[in-house]
């Protein structure tokens, strides 16, 4: 009988762990792997939603156009998982597994921050992006306020990046002078791991006069007097609030008794749970490593092995290098790369790159490789 592996989430870790199995086992084995959209999009993707420099269809992957020899990719939601069984259900039925993935990602937990809803915009999600996009035009005048609402959030960078992408926005539009811009961060520094990203990313805020708030959190928004609330304690007043909303593993994972302190424990260097036979990679598991495509498809890449080890009775799998670059949008088409090696060393080390106009090309290689070696497209 062929090994069976349930691969939950189709996103960055389910797509790569699929295509790695894929090109080892083949029909060896029976992959399935489900998802409740019909498309990928990367999460860089939404900052050019919001800022009108692409449209969501044209940003969409679609899932049949991911096709491996021995994955079965099926579209349907996820609603229980019974780790101890290795025995998931969805609205069509039930699944079970020799081995069983949770790489689900992560959801915004909206509720967290109240007022967020109804005064705020959050521009993590396709559809709050291309919200930001209808009311951005409208915006000549006033306070913009970027804020994130809690910690661990997906891509250290992002929030730091609509910043600067905002402030080119409003330049080119002529209103740049009529606008504030501040950035309030729950983290000590944009970029905590590489001081010199860091550093970078401080200058350029204050260059472009982004008023910048390090170690501070937005809890709650009062839609009534357009007011965002600092650690529960001091107002910061807004026209446009764009927001991080607090993040949280989604509602099946949370039901399955999985995670502990809102997050999945995991072995960081091998990814299994404490289940035999589960493990779990992405934004939903708690590493140590940020919470970052590729990151993702790293942890991915080590679990493939540990499979393909198991199911063949040979050889030994390499453990996961907690290694990834992240790019840097800095505005005026400059990108800049930060490599982070999380396990090598007693703490993270980073390495900055500079923002170059060459480094957008690495970006966009960055993407379509993606883009070719999942959909072939
Ligand atoms: C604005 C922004 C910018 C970013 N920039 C970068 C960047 O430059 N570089 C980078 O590496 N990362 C970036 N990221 C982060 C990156 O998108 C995520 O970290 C990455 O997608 C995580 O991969 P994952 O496999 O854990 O989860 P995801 O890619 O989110 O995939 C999870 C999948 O699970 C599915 N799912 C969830 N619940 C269910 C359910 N109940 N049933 C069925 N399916 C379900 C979802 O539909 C989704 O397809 C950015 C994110 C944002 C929001």
């Amino acid at each position: 009988m062929k090994t069976r592996i349930l691969v939950l989430g189709a996103g960055f870790g389910g797509l790569e762990l699929s295509t790695l199995l894929s090109e080892a086992l083949g029909d060896g084995i029976e992959v399935t792997l489900i998802d409740k959209n019909d498309s990928f999009m990367f999460g860089f993707s939404k900052l050019d939603i919001m800022f009108g420099h692409a449209t969501a269809a044209s940003l969409r992957m679609p899932y049949k156009n991911f096709a491996k020899p021995g994955v079965r990719l099926l579209r349907q939601t996820v609603k229980t998982i019974d780790p101890v069984a290795r025995r998931v259900t969805t609205e069509s039925g039930t699944f079970e597994a020799d081995f069983l993935i949770v790489a689900l990602g992560a959801d915004y937990d909206m509720a967290a921050t109240p007022g967020l809803a109804e005064a705020g915009h959050e521009f993590y999600s396709i559809a709050g992006a291309e919200r930001v996009r209808e009311v951005l035009p409208s915006f000549t005048k006033g306070h913009a306020l970027i804020g994130v609402c809690g910690a661990p959030y997906k891509c250290p960078p992002a929030p730091s990046e609509c910043a600067l992408m905002l402030h080119d926005y409003l330049s080119q539009r002529g209103v740049r002078e009529a606008c504030e811009i501040s950035f309030v961060l729950p983290l000590s520094s944009p970029v905590p791991p590489s001081p010199e990203t860091s550093r970078a990313l401080v200058a350029a805020f204050a260059e472009r006069g982004i008023e910048f708030h390090p170690s501070r959190r937005v809890t709650s928004l009062d839609p009534g007097r357009r007011v965002a609330i600092i650690d529960e304690k001091d107002e910061m007043p807004f026209d446009l609030f764009l927001g991080v909303p607090k993040h949280r593993v989604p509602e099946p994972v949370l039901a399955s008794g999985m995670a502990e302190n809102g997050w999945i424990p995991v072995n960081p260097r091998t990814l299994e749970t404490k289940y035999p036979g589960v493990y779990a990679v992405g934004d939903g598991a708690n590493t140590g490593t940020p919470k970052a495509g590729v990151f993702a498809e790293g942890a991915a890449k080590a679990v493939a092995e540990a499979l393909v080890a198991k199911i063949r009775s040979a050889g030994a799998a390499t453990p996961y290098s907690g290694f990834g670059s992240c790019y840097i949008e800095f505005g005026g088409g400059r990108i800049g790369r930060v490599d982070v090696d999380f396990f090598s060393g007693p703490k993270p080390i980073g390495t900055y790159h500079a923002p170059s106009i060459e480094l957008r090309s690495d970006k966009e290689h960055f993407g379509a490789s993606r883009r070719a070696r999942w959909f072939g497209m």
